[in-house]
This record gives structure tokens, C-alpha cells and sequence, in this order.
């Protein structure tokens, strides 16, 4: 009875595993796969009488023999000493202050150990600050998963395990450190952190670190848009967005973070689904290929099964290019209050959509081949007709639109021309002196 009644009152976390001392001889982890400014960083700190060790995704990824792409370093000194030791760092004031040291064209963020929290946070357990400092030990317990709380040192070479991570890392599961579900009130953001690695370390999920995230999804709508817009770009554009997409969905996620797309994928939308699968697809494929991909293109396959659900409903009562319009304008307002997309991508996103309408009537064509998001948006439209959106040959005549001369060209456009007369006035109600070909414009900005 007192037993049931004391492991009740115990975190789950108790008894913690006891401290590994891994030697240099029985891990993989060597200076000559670490970034050289990871290296300075973590030599000056001891230098100056501090400890410094690697941490984090850096030490996970280069034991699991994969380069990783930013290392963190993790200190027993304060914010104001690692400023005064590093010329060009700054204090970054979050939800706890880390210090970004810039070295060269890196950037390496730096933290102070964190300690254990006093109760600061809200009614929902979500911490507000995180600021409270401590030791190696209790930094380990503060951190997410068990792979991701291993600490290298350059003193000895070692890594320390306070966790158990090692041995996760060799069954290849996630799981948190400490009680899940209390870990998820603190920040909501570590469900959407358990779906990330599971993707892309290919790592099963610990069941008790994934039971909760099905009950406690919402509180993510707690979370500032603007944090998880930065979610999002980790979720999406880490070359296992195929992976993340479908966990996401698993998990009952995707609809604490784009709710009008899982509405319009659980009402049966196919095609909608298989456009964001093959755009989820061709990312990781030029992620993996190093070529550029921007969040634009990601929001817009995202958002397009419920814009477009939303345009045909108002194509009933107005023409179909203000319909795209207004619907375009709703369902990113909706979002926005979700995830935020900053105007940089919301723009070329927007014109992007715009553009869909007018490919499909291929009117004025060399003017929208001039435009500069035509690249994008003609991407665009061949996925579309690739996820089975009946589009009239649009995508294929503008393939072949590109490729033939001028002369050609001409051909080309007298024949739509033949064709679109008809088409260009059906929906069209009378309207007071208007010249069919200035249709208001449909980004509205040109
Ligand atoms: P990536 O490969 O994406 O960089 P990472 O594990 O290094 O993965 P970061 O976001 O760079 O992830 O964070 C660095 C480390 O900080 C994590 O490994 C983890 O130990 C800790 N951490 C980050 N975010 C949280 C969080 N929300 N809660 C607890 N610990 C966190
Ligand atoms: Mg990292």
C-alpha cells in the first residue's frame, strides 16, 4: 500500500540510471568528424577553468555514424562569462537563454547546464521560463530524449550517459527522460520532436513516451505561431519529411498544426493527399541532393486541399478566379493563427497559387513565363496533374510551350485561342462594360 502510494508520489524518472563513463576506446565519436569551431568553443571554456562538453544532436548523429549538421555545447558557465569569452556571441533570451558564438561561418549555441525547475509553470504545466542553473547531471535530466542527453568531453574523450541513452541508441528507440506526459506539459513542442527523430533516426517509440502525445496533441495550440513555424521547417526540411508527414497523421498531430488539411484529408480528399505526398517526396529528394527548398512551396501542397475544397464551394455563387481568391485569403488567414509563414514565404506561396488559374488557361502565356514565380508555380501545376487533378493538358502543354521556338509558340497560342473563347465566358455573369482580359489580377499586386 505504502509502496503504491510512494512510486505514485515518485516521478517515473526514479530510480534514475546510474552515471556511464563511456572511454574513448569503446565509442566512435572522434574530433575529426566535430566541427573545428565546436572544438575552439569547447577548448577555451576549459581553458578558462570551465567545463565544456559536445551535447546533443552532434554526439547522437556521430555515433549513429551520420555527419551532423550543427553541434551544441553545454557549460557549467553563465550566459555573461561564455559572452565575455567569445567576441561575437550574443545572449539569445528565450525560454532559456542560450548563447549563440559565431566562429568563422558557424554558429554554435551554447548553454548553461540547466538545473531543476521551480514551479513556474502555467495551469497547463507548460514551463514559462527555464532558467534556473545546475550541474551535469541534473542538464542530463532536463533534457528530451535519452539520445539525445550524451556528453562528450575533450578531457578524456569519454562520453557520460545519465540516461541511459547509449543503450537506446543501440535498440534504436526514443524515449523521454523522466515522466512523459509532465515532460509534454512543460513543452508541448517535445511531441512534435518524439514525431521528427522517430522519422528521421528511423527510431521506434518508446510506448510510454508515445502514449500521451494522442491525448495531449492540443495543447500544441498553446504554443506561440511563430515557434511553430520553426517546427515545421525542422519537421519538413530535414530530408524525411515523407517519414514526419506520416507520423504526423499517426500521431494525431497534423491537425493541432494544420487543421484545415487534416479536415479536407479525413474528408476523402485523394488527391489533396497525394499531392502532399509527392511534394513531401520530391523534398527530401533535393534535400538529399543539397538543392534548395523553401517552405513556400511545403505550405502550398500543404494548404492546397483545403483551399481548393474551399474554392469549389464558392465557385457556386461567383467566377472562379475570385473564388480562388477569397478562398486562397481565408484558409491562410485560418492558418496563420497556427503556424505562422513569414511574408517572405507567404508572398511567393500566394503568387504561386495565383498563377494556377491563369497556367490552366494558358492565356498570355509568354507574359506568365516571364513572371518570376512561374518556375515554381508550373512545378506546381505538373503536380497537381500528377495527383490526378484533371487540368485539361495544361502541365504537358507548357512543358512543350518551353521546349519549341517561337514560331511554335505562335502555333500554340493561336490554337488555345481557337479553343478558349468559349471557356473564358461561361461562368462569367454580365458585368458593365467589362474587357474579358482584365480580370482583376489575381495576386492582386501586379
Ligand atoms: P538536430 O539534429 O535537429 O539539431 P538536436 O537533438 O541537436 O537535433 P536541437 O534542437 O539542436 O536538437 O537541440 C539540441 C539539444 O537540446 C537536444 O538534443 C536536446 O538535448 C536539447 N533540447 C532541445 N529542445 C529541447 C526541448 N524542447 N526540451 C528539452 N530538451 C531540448
Ligand atoms: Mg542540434
Amino acid at each position: 500500500m505504502l509502496k503504491r502510494l510512494i512510486n505514485k508520489l515518485l516521478p517515473r524518472s526514479q530510480p534514475r540510471d546510474p552515471l556511464k563513463i563511456i572511454p574513448r576506446d569503446e565509442h566512435n565519436v572522434s574530433r575529426r568528424d566535430i566541427s573545428p569551431a565546436a572544438l575552439r568553443i569547447m577548448k577555451r571554456l576549459e581553458d578558462a577553468g570551465h567545463q565544456g562538453f559536445l551535447v546533443g544532436g552532434g554526439v547522437r548523429d556521430l555515433l549513429l555514424g551520420g555527419h551532423p549538421k550543427d553541434f551544441d555545447v553545454a557549460t557549467d558557465a553563465r550566459p555573461e562569462q561564455i559572452r565575455r569569452l567569445f567576441r561575437g556571441s550574443r545572449i539569445i533570451g528565450r525560454r532559456f537563454q542560450i548563447v549563440h558564438v559565431r566562429m568563422g561561418r558557424e554558429i554554435i549555441e551554447v548553454t548553461t547546464f540547466r538545473g531543476h525547475h521551480q514551479q513556474s509553470g502555467n495551469d497547463d504545466g507548460m514551463l514559462l521560463r527555464d532558467n534556473v542553473y545546475g550541474s551535469l547531471e541534473t542538464d542530463a535530466a532536463r533534457r528530451d530524449f535519452t539520445v539525445n542527453a550524451l556528453y562528450y568531453t575533450l578531457n578524456d574523450f569519454a562520453i557520460h550517459d545519465y540516461t541511459g541513452g547509449l543503450r537506446d541508441l543501440e535498440k534504436r528507440t526514443l524515449r523521454m527522460i523522466g515522466d512523459p506526459e509532465t515532460r509534454y506539459k512543460e513543452d508541448p513542442v517535445r511531441m512534435l520532436r518524439a514525431v521528427r527523430f522517430a522519422a528521421k533516426l528511423g527510431f521506434s517509440v518508446e510506448p510510454a513516451t508515445a502514449a500521451p502525445i494522442f491525448k495531449l496533441g492540443a495543447l500544441l495550440e498553446n504554443v506561440p505561431p511563430a515557434r511553430l513555424f520553426e517546427e515545421v521547417l525542422k519537421l519538413f526540411m530535414n530530408g524525411s519529411a515523407t517519414a514526419t508527414f506520416n507520423l504526423m497523421r499517426e500521431y494525431h498531430l497534423l491537425g493541432h498544426l494544420f487543421p484545415a488539411t487534416e479536415a479536407a484529408l479525413q474528408a476523402g480528399d485523394e488527391q489533396g493527399l497525394a499531392l502532399i505526398e509527392q511534394t513531401m517526396a520530391n523534398t527530401d529528394k533535393r534535400v538529399r541532393a543539397d538543392k534548395p527548398v523553401t517552405p513556400a512551396f511545403i505550405y502550398a501542397a500543404l494548404l492546397w486541399p483545403p483551399m481548393r475544397a474551399r474554392a469549389d464551394a464558392l465557385i457556386e455563387d461567383m467566377p472562379p478566379q475570385p473564388a480562388y481568391q477569397q478562398a486562397a485569403t481565408e484558409v491562410i488567414g485560418q492558418q496563420l493563427g497556427h503556424t505562422a509563414l513569414p511574408k517572405r514565404f507567404l508572398i511567393p506561396m500566394r503568387e504561386m497559387w495565383d498563377m494556377q488559374h491563369r497556367l490552366v488557361q494558358r492565356r498570355q502565356p509568354q507574359r506568365l513565363l516571364e513572371q518570376s514565380r512561374f518556375r515554381a508555380a508550373y512545378d506546381f501545376l505538373l503536380l497537381r496533374e500528377a495527383s490526378g487533378e484533371k487540368l485539361d493538358g495544361a502541365g504537358n502543354w507548357w512543358t512543350r510551350f518551353q521546349e519549341v521556338d517561337e514560331q511554335e509558340q505562335q502555333k500554340m497560342i493561336a490554337e488555345t485561342r481557337g479553343k478558349n473563347p468559349k471557356a473564358k465566358g461561361r461562368r462569367r455573369r454580365p458585368r458593365k462594360k467589362t474587357n474579358p482580359d482584365q480580370a482583376p489580377s489575381p495576386s492582386g499586386q501586379e
